[in-house]
């Protein structure tokens, strides 16, 4: 079994203490990894802090930023064949799906390469005497909590936009799923960055999460999580009234207007809900369709889903195991509190015979005020519920404490936008779930946080805006 390091002040740095990471799809022991300590998460801050105050990735040409992240995307494609491999066998997911988040960690260096050398101010005319402009500067030393379900491109997500804005960066991986990330930052080490701008840490969120949150020398925390461990975060950052921007969960809803295309929605709903086994923020986890046209779509999604390939993810399976036990039970147990309830489960339900930790593609029919088609479930399920009007879609839609994202499928374009208009999210999708990219802003408004990442957008959530006067004499 091999052993991974923790990467601070620019060495790989082993622990007394070590974390064994399971494989999902055997339920075995894969890796160890060097489990870091509160002394680990000092000697990251300090050494981030001095590469802060040392100005070392600000006192340069914007272009050398650029230079260093060109470099990290070229290491990092270079290294996706293997690491999706690895990412792969500690998460469950599917090698393709793997690979794509290699790719895309490469893509946000990429990205956000183009943009270091264009954060620009603003000039404010305040008349002859004055001269006034809006200066973009670095937060600081940015925390990032990272969670397992995306670990390498979420990481690279948060990590590419604030070193092009000139932040160090302190990594904490999830407990769960850190290996890749490792590999992910084996990279990183080539490109060339100063001496403490880039540290990833594996430890235990209840501790060295904790103790980075309410860090002296932490000057912006981004969270990407559960919305129970956000909101203790947000509890500590007040402490400080440190900024912070937080990606939490979801309980998105797809409307299906009396008018949609059946092809189209069902191959939306197939990666809406059943991509990475459901474990995504912006799953399509509930499905309203308009009366007229809810039997049909509503055997059509169950044929979908039992017609789904389920199996481990090298071999690229439809539906892959979820990240742990943990996990599966959790998810088991939702579905059994819905069936308690009254929800009707259609297919699935269960845990297939299989070694690993699958969960059945599961379709339920339930009520809008019932716990499952309210609270996030993060798996392979799906809620399907009719409605009678537009009126009624966009209540049900906007009727959970939640608004990462939303979704409309129908023909008619005026109404198609009438309705993405009058739902509350932070990204819309008319046609196709997932619509979105890298290059466009993504984050969600109630339960589900708040700052933006992706697109341009972004880079204002890893800056602080500075004016300067001057009084002409
Ligand atoms: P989680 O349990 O909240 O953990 C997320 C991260 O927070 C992990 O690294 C965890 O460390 C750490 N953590 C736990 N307690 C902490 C504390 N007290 N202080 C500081 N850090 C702490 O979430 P998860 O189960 O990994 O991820 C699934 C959730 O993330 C879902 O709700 C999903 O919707 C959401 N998510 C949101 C987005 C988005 O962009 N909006 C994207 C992906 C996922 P340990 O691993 O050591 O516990």
């Amino acid at each position: 079994m091999q052993h991974y390091l923790n990467y601070i002040d620019n060495q790989w740095r082993d622990s007394s203490r070590q974390l064994t990471i399971m494989n999902p799809s055997t339920g075995e022991a894969y890796a160890t990894i060097a489990q870091a300590d509160i002394e680990d998460a000092n000697l990251a801050m300090t050494s981030a802090r001095r590469c802060v105050n040392q100005g070392l990735l600000t006192d340069v040409r914007p272009a050398q930023r650029l230079t260093w992240m060109l470099k990290a995307a070229e290491e990092i494609r270079k290294i996706t064949e293997e690491a999706a491999l690895v990412l792969c066998l500690e998460n469950g997911k599917n090698l393709n799906t793997a690979r794509d988040e290699f790719i895309e960690a490469a893509r946000y260096f990429e990205y956000y390469a183009g943009i270091a050398d264009k954060i620009e101010g603003i000039s404010v005319p305040l008349g002859k005497d004055y001269i006034n402009f809006t200066q973009y500067q670095p937060m600081g030393v940015s925390v990032q909590i990272v969670p397992w379900n995306f670990p390498v491109s979420i990481c690279a997500r948060s990590l590419a936009p604030a070193l092009a804005a000139g932040n160090a960066v302190v990594v904490k991986s999830p407990e769960i799923s850190p290996i890749a990330m490792t590999l992910l930052f084996k990279a990183i080490d080539k490109a060339g960055f100063p001496q403490g701008a880039v540290h990833l840490l594996c430890g235990k969120g209840s501790e060295i999460g904790t103790h980075l949150v309410k860090h002296s020398e932490t000057d912006q925390i981004v969270f990407t999580g559960s919305v129970p461990t956000g909101q203790r975060i947000l509890k500590d950052a007040a402490e400080r009234a440190t900024p912070s921007v937080m990606e939490l969960g979801g309980k998105s809803a797809a409307i299906a207007l009396a008018d949609v295309d059946l092809d189209t929605l069902l191959s939306s709903v197939k990666s809406g809900i059943f991509y990475n086994a459901g474990q995504v923020c912006s799953a399509m986890s509930r499905l309203l369709v308009h009366h007229s046209r809810y039997e049909e779509v509503k055997k059509a999604v169950v044929d979908l889903a039992q017609g789904l390939s389920i199996g481990i993810g090298e071999y690229n399976p439809d539906l892959t195991p979820v990240v742990s036990k943990n996990q599966q039970q959790q998810i088991l147990q939702m579905i059994e509190s819905a069936r308690q309830e009254g929800a009707a489960i259609l297919t699935g339900g269960n845990a297939p015979d299989l070694d690993g930790y699958f969960v059945s593609p599961t379709i339920i029919e339930a009520s809008h005020e019932m716990s499952i088609a309210q609270q996030e479930v993060f798996g392979p399920v799906l809620v399907i519920m009719p409605f009678n009007d537009e009126e009624q879609a966009i209540e049900m839609a906007n009727g959970t404490d939640f608004g990462l994202v939303a979704g409309v499928f129908g023909e008619g374009l005026s109404q198609t936008l009438r309705v993405a208009n009058k739902l509350i999210a932070g990204q819309i999708f008319i046609n196709e779930w997932f619509a979105g990219g890298i290059e466009t802003p993504f984050g969600g408004v109630g339960l589900s946080g708040f700052g933006r990442e992706k697109g341009q957008e972004a880079i204002y959530s890893y800056v602080q805006t500075r004016n300067i006067g001057i009084r002409l004499r």
